[in-house]
């Protein structure tokens, strides 16, 4: 009888989800490159849009979930993502954790 330990080795595929704590997501590679992309396809801020800026004025460099990840908004699905400058980010972020959202 032999006992295959090794076997499960590599087999660490948990993720935990701890809701509230989204720093991983934010620092991660995978968040980095779909990020860059988001910003080539929509390099506006979609807030500045909206109030009919110049659209030199509307370069955004945020991109940020629309339903928030906290809130159950799918973290890595384009469609959940939107571009916003830092302005518009501050505003929304500080609206959402005003509601009794953690962030
Ligand atoms: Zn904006």
């Amino acid at each position: 009888m032999k006992v295959d330990r090794l076997n499960k080795k590599s087999s660490t595929h948990n993720f935990k989800n701890r809701a509230n704590d989204n720093r991983e997501t934010y620092n991660s590679k995978r968040w980095n490159h779909i990020r860059r992309i988001g910003l080539q396809q929509q390099p506006f801020c979609v807030e500045c849009l909206k109030e009919n800026k110049p659209l030199h004025e509307c370069i955004g460099n945020t991109r940020d979930h629309i339903v928030p990840i906290n809130k159950g908004g799918l973290v890595w699905d384009l469609r959940n993502h939107q571009t916003l400058c830092s302005r518009h980010h501050n505003i929304k972020s500080s609206r959402e954790s005003r509601k009794g959202g953690a962030g």
